[in-house]
């Protein structure tokens, strides 16, 4: 009989392993949702020019190619509709349970307890599951400053991913904190509108163009019509990434390139050598997630808007009061990103003989593959520790975690509980450690890829096409019978 499954989170994570269970006849699962509409991050980040840098047609699921994508690079509103899509074709909506939060889920030795109640609250209700897919993000809980005042602000504030689309800030006076990837989106449509714009800077980014146009009908057309067009496209840009890009990250050949191609982008868009010094980072690309984008640095050049690199002190009922004294706003937008090392948090999940998993991660997330964690049998999470990239499409991963759930199902029908052994978690460790020294996001700056503590508990340190590969292995090796301390995982005959 097929195992039932709890998928947590309706994303494109969540999303795809209910498609691949639906693909493979399994309709013994269900999706709990927290919010009213399905999407994850492309749901809640509905910012004014909210995209992906990531291209389109790499940007998707592969077995759901797009041929009427609009642009190279998509943009938030036509993502969502993709995701919308899909959920229909494969009939997987019916299956979501909106307005769902999952606040627990429990092993009680043979099956899940997951305990879930409505977000505004109400009463729980608990359901037994064989196994549960965590696809929560990393990036789904904004993170504030936690700055002082912040309450006492007069005007309106609000969070990038909670954005007020009733706010109208024409003629405004408003202050951005934070200058990441999704600062670097809104700023130049808030720029537009705004009388006077505040960007505050606390650390400058690297940047480089994004070369987006617009697919004409032609090239619509053309990747409807033409056999094999659309996967060629997508391959080619997944391989160009692998090859130019993660060797920078890894501090190898193309490393310099990296540099002087975010450091020509700021000659080209910046002219005024003051303000190029105040956006000229101090730490090599990519240690943070380097900015792709070619509207940013035009906007920060606009006569009303001022990088503000002095040091905030604090939010007063009237502005950003820095060292250097206060700058009036009736907006603050914090685009300060999210608690991204935190994963699974605020669940409450409790594994063989009642463990925390908060307390088995207190010294930062890790699970084998970024996928399975000793002594949670039948737990799998997808955009799990260390699985995070900054150079290449999150959805490939995405499918080779979800892959690798797949080939370990039909291992837990027959033997009951599976779950990852301690030896194949520390080899695991082990190796991403010593492949983590070879990155460029260990040292010298901050970022929301590590803990306070500075372990990367984020990103993967490997190319993509190695993780394709680990997670295509057979799972078997790596697991044993839940509890059992050595007995063999029985195979299912292919
Ligand atoms: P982020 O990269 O974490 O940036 C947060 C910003 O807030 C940083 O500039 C940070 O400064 C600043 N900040 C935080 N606390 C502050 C404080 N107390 N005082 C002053 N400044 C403070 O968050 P994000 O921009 O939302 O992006 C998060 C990730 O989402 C990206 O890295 C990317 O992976 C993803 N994303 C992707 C796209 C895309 O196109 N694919 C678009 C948007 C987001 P410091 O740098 O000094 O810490």
């Amino acid at each position: 009989m097929a195992p039932s499954v709890a998928i947590i989170g309706a994303g494109f994570g969540g999303l795809c392993m209910a498609i691949q269970l639906e693909r493979a006849g399994i309709r013994s699962y269900t999706v709990f949702e927290k919010a009213a509409g399905l999407g994850g991050t492309w749901r809640d980040n509905n910012y004014p020019g909210a995209g992906c840098d990531i291209p389109s047609h790499l940007y998707s699921y592969s077995f759901e190619k797009y041929a009427s994508w609009s642009r190279r690079y998509p943009e938030q509103p036509e993502i969502l509709a993709y995701l919308e899509h899909c959920a229909d074709k494969y009939d997987a909506r019916r299956k979501i349970r909106f307005n769902t939060e999952v606040r627990r889920a429990a092993f009680d030795d043979a099956r899940w307890q997951v305990t879930t109640a409505h977000p505004e609250g109400g009463g729980e209700h608990t359901e037994a599951f064989d196994v549960v897919v965590i696809s929560v993000g990393q990036l789904s809980r904004p993170r504030f400053p936690g700055l002082p005042g912040m309450a006492d602000f007069e005007g309106v504030s609000y969070h990038s991913a909670r954005w007020n689309h009733d706010h109208d800030l024409t003629g405004r006076r408003v202050a951005v904190i934070g200058n990441g990837s999704s600062a670097a989106q809104l700023i130049p449509r808030v720029a537009e509108q705004a009388e006077h714009l505040d960007v505050f800077q606390r650390t400058p980014n690297w940047v480089i163009p994004k070369p987006d146009a617009a697919f004409g009908p032609p090239a619509r057309l053309a990747f409807r019509l033409v056999p094999g067009l659309q996967r060629a496209y997508r391959e080619w840009i997944y391989r160009y990434a692998e090859a130019t890009l993660y060797p920078a990250l890894a501090q190898g050949w193309s490393a310099d390139l990296l540099r002087k191609r975010a450091l020509r982008h700021l000659r080209d868009q910046v002219p005024d050598p003051v303000l190029r010094a105040k956006l000229t980072p101090a730490y090599p690309p990519g240690c943070k997630r380097v900015i792709i984008d070619s509207s940013f640095y035009p906007a920060l050049t606009r006569p009303n808007v001022d990088v503000v690199t002095d040091r905030i002190v604090r939010v007063a009922p009237k502005g950003v009061e820095t060292a250097e004294g206060l700058r009036e706003a009736d907006t603050i937008v914090y685009a300060t990103g999210f608690r991204s090392t935190e994963f699974l948090a605020p669940m409450e999940i409790s594994g063989r003989g009642g463990r925390s998993l908060e307390e088995q991660w207190k010294d930062g997330a890790e699970a084998y593959l970024g996928i399975s964690v000793p002594n949670f049998p039948n737990m799998f999470l997808l955009y799990g520790p260390n699985t995070n990239l900054g150079h290449n499409s999150i959805v490939f991963m995405l499918e080779c975690q979800v892959d690798h759930v797949m080939a370990c199902l039909p291992h837990l029908s027959l033997n009951g509980p599976i779950e990852v052994r301690p030896e194949a978690m520390a080899a695991w460790r082990g190796r991403l450690d010593a492949a983590m020294e070879r990155m460029v996001w260990g040292g010298g700056c901050q970022s929301w890829y590590k803990t306070a503590e500075g372990r990367v508990t984020n990103n993967w340190p490997g190319p993509t096409t190695l993780y394709r590969r680990l997670t295509a292995r057979p799972p078997i090796p790596a697991y044993r019978p839940a509890g059992s301390s050595s007995g063999p995982v029985r195979t299912v005959d292919p």
